[in-house]
């Protein structure tokens, strides 16, 4: 039904409105209480007593960041809710059954797409042909913020990543760019706090779950300044690599790394010795640069791919690795009811595998218990979905001590063409510019030109071969915006 209404008229909207359309109360409320929307993950605020007929508004709400609008706390009553732009207008978002109780409570995740303030209606469903009653009921209505994210929320730090893909097997272990671009993206979601699956964060701990203000890009630009699409590919002798760093050294079957004070250098390759992945603590920087970096079995690497399966599928190898690659240790310490030096993390006794129950109560921890769902436990890819605020205190230590040199780091910055060597005569037009560019100029006889257009993920968007010195056209009229 509500795609039906999508497809009418303003005019026919406001029609529908008049006759109760299920769903959809009309902006005929009354103002009840006005609230600050929370600014931290896991807080709300609560409108108590909310009778049906009553709106609440909510100040303050952010683009992009999702709330969750809620009167599941107080089921007595068939409650739905609307939300309307303040002091009204066009409606935006409805629930009736969110909390998944035929005729119950009501939930919505709301994400607005423009910062600002916001009525949320509350109103009674009474029957079919009167759905949005005002009645004497209450409920408490509650909106807490579930997620950040927007554009007004950018990262602390952009950390350029460069993937060496060593392999011996070509069909196998050469693994796709999509592969690769897949496993940048779970980083990007994961320290963002933007993973799809963060609601299997139980109310105990989500509260404390961290938005690292982290990011990720591949490398643009090599650290002799050439540009690149962030992937080697080196082919190997050796048939299976162990946690000996001889994958991180050409002169032992690998690839050397790029400068580890200014890229995150992954290594992926056939990985043996019962490992998923390994990596080296910012503290041996100083001491072993040339062994700094991750190493991860190409089975586990990104959430695509042929040899991808479950139940370690999901890239959060490489989430769990990079973060002690900015020296996080894992949660239960390495030792019974250790110390993993965070302070909002509990003393648990050891790891946890598979997906444990919550809560699992080790080392008088209760009554939440481990908090298996961090990333620096041992459970699947599917049960783990968070670190902790004080994770997150380590980890910023981390970027403006030991791994200072990500934040100066050009390899996230994309090559000019004045710093091509003898293509500085070359220009480019419109620049910047859609749809069809030139490039003019004159360069050496005998040269031949390659043109590659990639897009921010490092794909490839544009060929074009030239062989003589005439100008160049690249038409890219046919690409999506944004690239
Ligand atoms: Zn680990």
């Amino acid at each position: 039904m509500k795609n039906i209404f999508k497809a009418l008229s303003v005019l026919s909207l406001l029609l529908l409105n008049t006759i109760h359309s299920s769903g959809q109360c009309p902006y005929d409320n009354t103002a009840y209480l006005q609230g600050t929307a929370p600014t931290v993950i896991g807080n709300f605020i609560e409108a108590a007593e909310t009778w049906a007929g009553e709106f609440n508004r909510v100040t303050g709400m952010v683009a992009g960041n999702t709330y969750r609008i809620s009167t599941c706390n107080t089921p007595t009553y068939d409650s739905q809710i609307s939300i309307y732009p303040a002091g009204g207008g066009t409606l935006i978002a409805s629930d009736d059954d969110g909390c998944g109780t035929s005729g119950g409570p009501s939930s919505i995740d709301f994400t607005p797409t423009v910062s600002g303030d916001y009525d949320v209606l509350l109103d009674y469903y009474q029957d079919a042909q009167n759905p949005c009653e005002s009645n004497t009921i209450d409920m408490t209505m509650r909106v807490t913020l579930i997620s950040t994210g927007g554009s007004q929320n950018p990262p602390d730090l952009t950390i350029p990543v460069v993937v060496h893909v060593v392999y011996n097997d070509p069909n196998t272990e050469n693994i796709s760019d999509a592969q690769i671009f897949s496993q940048i993206q779970v980083l990007n979601a994961d320290y963002r706090r933007l993973n799809a699956d963060f609601s299997i964060v139980p109310g105990a701990f989500s509260g404390i779950a961290a938005d690292m203000k982290i990011e990720f890009c591949m490398a643009s630009r090599t650290p002799s300044g050439s540009a690149t699409n962030g992937i080697t590919r080196t082919q190997t002798s050796v048939l299976e690599f162990t946690g000996d760093n001889a994958v991180k050294s050409s002169a032992t079957g690998g690839k050397d790394p790029w400068n580890p004070q200014n890229y995150l250098n992954f290594w992926v390759c056939n990985l043996g010795g019962g490992l998923l992945g390994y990596a080296q603590f910012p503290a041996d920087l100083a001491t072993s640069p040339e062994t700094d970096g991750v190493v991860i079995g190409y089975k586990y690497f990104g959430n695509t791919g042929p040899a991808v399966a479950p139940p370690y599928n999901l890239g959060r190898t490489a989430t769990h690795e990079v973060g002690h690659w900015l020296n996080l240790r894992h949660i239960w310490g390495d030792a019974s009811c250790g110390d993993d030096f965070v302070n909002d993390t509990p003393t648990q006794e050891d790891h946890n595998y598979q997906c444990p129950n919550f809560p699992h109560i080790t080392c008088s921890n209760g009554p939440n218990g481990d908090m298996f769902m961090d990333y620096m436990d041992y459970v699947n890819d599917n049960c783990m979905a968070m670190f902790s605020e004080g994770q997150k205190v380590r980890v910023q230590a981390t970027i403006a001590g030991a791994r200072s040199g990500l934040s100066s780091s050009l390899g996230c910055q994309v090559v000019g063409i004045d710093e091509i060597g003898w293509l500085s005569g070359l220009s480019i037009s419109p620049n910047p510019g859609k749809g069809e560019f030139r490039i003019s100029g004159s360069f050496p006889a005998g040269e031949k030109l390659n043109v590659t257009v990639y897009n921010l993920m490092g794909q490839i968007v544009n060929e074009t071969k030239v062989v003589d010195q005439a100008g160049l056209k690249i038409d890219l009229s046919n690409s999506s915006a944004g690239i």
